[in-house]
This record gives structure tokens, sequence and C-alpha cells, in this order.
């Protein structure tokens, strides 16, 4: 089987922050899934290979590999409070490495792109379930304005190369991911990693894990591996412009208490659990509808929380030394 989107032949696949927590995934089942057909060739960028805020470097890349497929997740990224701290920042550099992909991978007459949206990126004052149609409806939660913007401009970008020059590049819209190579930092990471590590040092150190905040947002999140498994399937199925959110059900949303709570059980912590309610909350809830990733893919099963963050922290503990924290 190949590509359906315009392509005969073996697919070439270039993934941009393939040494991410993502990109890590899509190559587990890239690698060990079955995830490769014959003929294939799939190759994962780091920063190392190309600093992709540089337009110059983004080219070189992309001329000495000749892909005739991206999945493109390189972001600059990171957890609430490190969103709030450099806005700027996240705006800058993710418009630039958005656009020096996009257009760079245009100029090469590349097939298809698979961009990487965010359900954080949803309009702050909403209706709930959010499904794809309202991502431009109204302004992004204040902490994450700069990244949000960024983001939402792939979908106008993937709107226009379309209108303009007949491209088929489209997005996916996760909710919240973790899993295994996931940024573990305490200071920087997103929830479950950040609790994760606090967990870990907490049970150690026979101290309280800090939670920051009321634990009461809620948060839909989907396992690393089986995002890896839907956008794979995106790239070789899914042909439309327009993005797709990719998330476990409304009813699997859990609050940031609960959360812990599973940590905690998973890395067998007996101590206390304190929340820091001076910690902004951020947003209370982003409830994301996957009814239409659900009328193309009724059956797909995804990996129940409470055994997907056991295996997390199974394997943050077995690469302590090496896992990012
Ligand atoms: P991650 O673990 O932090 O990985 C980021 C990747 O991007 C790494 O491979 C990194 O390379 C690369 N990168 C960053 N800046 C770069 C630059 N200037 N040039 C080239 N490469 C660069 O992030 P992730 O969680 O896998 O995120 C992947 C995608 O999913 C992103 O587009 C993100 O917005 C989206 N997403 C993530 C979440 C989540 O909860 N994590 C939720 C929704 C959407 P190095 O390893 O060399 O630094
Ligand atoms: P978000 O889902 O885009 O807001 O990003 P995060 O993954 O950073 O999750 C933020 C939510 O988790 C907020 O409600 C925080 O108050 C809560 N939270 C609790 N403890 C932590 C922590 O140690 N780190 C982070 N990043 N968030 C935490």
């Amino acid at each position: 089987m190949t590509s359906r989107v315009g392509h005969s032949g073996p697919m070439r696949v270039l993934v941009t922050g393939g040494s991410g927590l993502v990109g890590k995934a899509i190559e587990h089942v890239v690698q060990k899934e079955g995830g490769k057909l014959e003929g294939e060739e799939w190759i994962f960028l780091s920063m190392k290979d190309a600093d992709l805020v540089d337009a110059g470097q983004t080219r070189a890349v992309f001329e000495k590999y000749r892909p005739t497929h991206v999945i493109h997740l390189a972001a600059k990224v990171g957890g609430l409070y490190l969103h709030m701290r450099e806005n700027l920042q996240f705006l800058r550099d993710n418009i630039k490495i958005n656009d020096n992909v996009l257009q760079t991978a245009h100029e090469m007459g590349i097939t298809k792109v698979v961009s990487c949206l965010s359900s954080c990126i949803f309009p702050d004052k909403t209706t709930y379930p959010i499904d794809e149609t309202m991502i431009h409806d109204g302004p992004p939660h204040d902490s994450n304005f700069g990244y949000s913007h960024a983001k939402r401009m792939i979908d106008v970008q993937n709107r226009a190369y379309f209108q303009q020059h007949g491209r088929r590049y489209t997005a996916v819209i996760p909710t919240n991911v973790f899993g295994p190579y996931d940024n573990f930092s305490t200071e920087n990471g997103h929830v479950l990693s950040a609790l994760i590590n606090k967990t870990y040092k907490a049970k150690k150190e026979g101290s309280p894990v800090n939670v920051c905040g009321s634990g009461a947002p809620r948060r839909q999140f989907i396992y690393s591996l089986d995002l890896g498994r839907l956008i794979i399937w995106v790239l070789r199925e899914y042909e439309e412009v327009d993005p797709i959110i990719l998330s476990v059900g409304e009813e699997d949303e859990v609050s940031i208490k609960e959360a812990v709570d599973t940590i905690a059980v998973a890395l067998d912590f007996k101590g206390k659990i304190h929340f820091d309610t001076t910690l902004s909350d951020g947003q209370m809830r982003k409830t994301a509808s996957n009814g239409k990733l659900r009328s193309y893919l009724p059956d797909f099963t995804f990996t129940p929380l409470k055994e997907a963050i056991k295996m997390t922290c199974d394997w943050f503990v077995a690469n302590y030394d090496t896992a990012r924290t």
C-alpha cells in the first residue's frame, strides 16, 4: 500500500521533530509495530540535523533527504509555566519553523505534509465540546497566546496552499500528549511528565508532591504511541485539508487531581499531595470532540489512561539517567 494522496511508489517520509515525544513514538510504531511498508524510508530529524528556524538550514536538510512526504512535528514546545514566561519566543520561533517547513515542502513539490496543531490553541471562551470548525472563533487563552497564534496559522497556511496551488497539506490536533521520551522537567515540562518526575523525587526524598494550581482543571490525555499510530494513519489515509482532532473521548477527560492520584499509584507513592493554589490553573478545560476521528475510525482502541501512565512511569524510572529532566 502507498499513500493515496497523489503519490505512487514507496514513500520517503521526513519527520521533523523526530527526536521528541511524538517523533519517538512514531519511530517506535514504524520500526517495532510494522508501521513501515516495503520500500519505504523514514528519516527522523532533530535540531542537530537542522535548526528549522533558519530558512537556509531547512532547505539544505530537505535537499539532502528529498522526501516525498513530511510529518511536521518540530516546534518550540513547553508546559503552561514556560509559555507564560516566553510568549514572544513561542510566537516567533514557531511562525518561522512552520513557514520554512511548509514553503520548502511546497517548493520541492512534496505531495503531503501533516503538521501538528494542539487543542490548547482553541478559543478560550467557547462552547464544549470544541470541534475542528471552531479553531479561529475567538482569542486563545492568554497564557499561551504566542504559541497558539503561530499554530493557528498552520491551518490558515494549509488552506492557502490548497487554494493557490492545490496542495493537500493538512494538520492534526492532539490533546495533551504524554509518554516515553517526554520532557520530564519539573519547571518546563507538561503536567503529567512534570508530576511524574516530582512524585519520583518526593518518594525518594520522603517529601510531599507539590502540584501547581487547584487540581480542578480537566484534560484529555493521549498516550504518545496511540497518537503515533493515528498520525501514520492520517499520513496514509486522510485526504482532507481541514484538520482532525486526535483525542480520547470526552468521557475520558480527567481532572489534574485524578491524574496525580493515578501517578501516585503507579509509582507507589504514599506521601502527601499538596495543591499550590497560588499558582495559575491555566485553562480550566478545553474539552475536544473526537467525533470526526470516530467517523473515520470507529474501532480504534486507545490505551487506557492508567495503563499508559504506568508504562510511562516505568519508562521514566528505567531511563532516569538519560531522560530529559
Ligand atoms: P518535544 O518532545 O519537545 O520535541 C520537540 C521536537 O522539535 C524535538 O525533536 C526538537 O529537536 C524539535 N525542535 C524544536 N525546535 C526546533 C528547531 N528550531 N529546529 C528543528 N527542530 C526543532 O515536543 P513534542 O511533545 O514531541 O511535540 C511534537 C509536536 O506535537 C509539536 O508540534 C507540538 O506542538 C505538538 N503537540 C504536543 C503536545 C504535547 O502535549 N506534548 C500536545 C499537542 C500538540 P531536539 O530534540 O533536537 O531539541
Ligand atoms: P496545558 O494543558 O496546555 O495547560 O499545559 P500543561 O500540560 O502544562 O498542563 C497545565 C495544567 O496542569 C494546569 O492546570 C496546571 O495548573 C496543572 N499542573 C499541575 N502541576 C503541574 C506541573 O507541575 N507542571 C505543569 N506544567 N502543570 C501542572
